[in-house]
């Protein structure tokens, strides 16, 4: 795609001239530095912890976290052009930004403690450390209501039990947000959110054999009776679940703008092929069912990013609680990076599913995100109940 074309017109239309130029930049870095690496990282199942360590003199990082605390704080919008940019090229590297901004980051700046704040976020800006959220348990991830990670308070702090499953980044993570309950009974009542060092005694990081994204270091752990002290408490005792849907609510704009960039890529890696590719003597591109495909690919590419930086602009804008919108972004998009990626797949005929062809990869890595932070289903379900006045 170049500058002028219709669709870069489309996507950078109401972006500011910095926003634009942000685009521009951390694509540039992402097609140089991240791109050529990412095919041997999955055949090698490698974290690419040097390129994400590499985003932070950029500012492409810790674009929530605030200057004063060694981030390079921008505004939402631009945070998802970031996010957007890099999960063009690689989901990994996008969602250890993603974690570390919109699920950690952002709830150890809105509910930490001035010491908290101090202790947690420069090294996360800087890139000393990553971060992990630890929400899913195998019993279940949808309903985190009914979570039994259990907390109980003891002389000055906390002890830890329990387990946390699919956890990205895990096994290089300098920080996790847990979830736990101090009273499975009291259900959301009980929730309790706390930072966690991973170092800490009795916690073990165990790689979990998954399908795709070799890359990421997807872990379940195991919390054996962990001591914390009373400064790991991240906000009050059993006040926890607001905090969990603040940080969703943030997690799922980035998702969403991941996601965007994914649907995108495959509309970058099909336009070309579809261009050259022929069969029965003319381009593929020439036939009017590759051609629908085309056209179906790009339009709910563009109607989930509009999606997104709306929700971008609504969060600028310092609208609180913004629930249903992120909702509506996240079933969006990732259904629109999922099936972009099936398309791209269908117009690549046998090299679709080519280890010399991208689009094959794209597939399974987009329809995690149709799973995490929140399934399809379960949007469904939050925005027909804001619909219907239920919440
Ligand atoms: C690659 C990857 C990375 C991940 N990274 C993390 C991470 O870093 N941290 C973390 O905590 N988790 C992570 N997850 C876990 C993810 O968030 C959960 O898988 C997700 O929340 C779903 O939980 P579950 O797998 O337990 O499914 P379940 O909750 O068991 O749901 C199973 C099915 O039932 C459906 N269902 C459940 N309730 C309802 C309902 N009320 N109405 C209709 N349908 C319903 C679901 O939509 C789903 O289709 C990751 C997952 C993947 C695939």
């Amino acid at each position: 795609m170049t500058d002028n074309s219709p669709l870069r017109r489309m996507a950078d239309f109401d972006l500011t001239d910095t926003q634009r130029q942000v685009r521009e930049a951390v694509r540039e870095f992402a097609e140089r530095e991240i791109l050529p690496t990412v095919e041997q990282h999955e055949r090698e199942g490698r974290y690419p912890r040097e390129l994400i360590g590499r985003l932070a003199p950029l500012g492409y990082l810790a674009p929530l976290i605030p200057e004063a605390y060694g981030g390079s704080f921008i505004d939402v919008v631009t945070y998802g052009v970031v996010c957007e940019e890099l999960a063009r090229v690689d989901w990994v590297v996008a969602s250890a930004v993603s974690v570390a901004n919109s699920l950690v980051g952002s709830s150890i700046l809105r509910f930490g403690t001035p010491e908290q704040r101090q202790r947690w976020l420069p090294p996360l800006a800087t890139g000393e450390i990553l971060a992990s959220a630890c929400l899913t348990e195998p019993d279940g991830g949808t309903d985190l209501s009914a979570m039994r990670a259990r907390a109980t308070p003891v002389d000055e702090g906390w002890r830890l039990t329990g387990s946390k499953v699919f956890i990205s980044h895990a096994d290089e993570a300098g920080i996790f947000l847990v979830a736990a309950t101090v009273d499975p009974s009291r259900g959301h009542r009980g929730v309790t959110m706390f930072l966690v060092d991973p170092s800490s005694d009795g916690i073990e990081v165990s790689p979990l054999p998954m399908r795709t994204l070799q890359r990421d270091n997807v872990a379940e752990v195991r919390f054996d009776d962990v001591r914390l002290g009373s400064d790991a408490l991240l906000g009050e005792s059993g006040r926890g679940f607001p905090i969990l849907g603040a940080a969703l609510d943030a997690g799922r704009f980035s998702v969403a703008a991941r996601c965007v960039g994914q649907a995108q890529r495959a509309i970058d890696l099909t336009l070309p092929y579809a261009r050259e590719r022929r069969a029965f003597g003319q381009p593929i591109g020439e036939f009017q069912m590759v051609q629908q495909k085309i056209a179906d690919m790009i339009c709910r590419t563009e109607a989930a990013r509009a999606l997104v930086y709306r929700l971008g602009r609504m969060k600028d804008a310092g609208v609180e609680r913004c629930s249903m919108e992120a909702s509506m972004a996240k079933l969006l998009a990732s259904e629109a990076a999922t099936q972009n990626a099936l398309d791209a797949i269908q117009i690549h005929g046998g090299y679709g599913f080519s280890m010399d062809y991208e689009v094959g990869r794209l597939l399974l890595e987009a329809k995690t995100l149709e799973v995490g932070e929140g399934t399809s289903e379960l949007h469904r379900k939050l925005i027909a109940e804001f619909g219907l006045g239920l919440r």
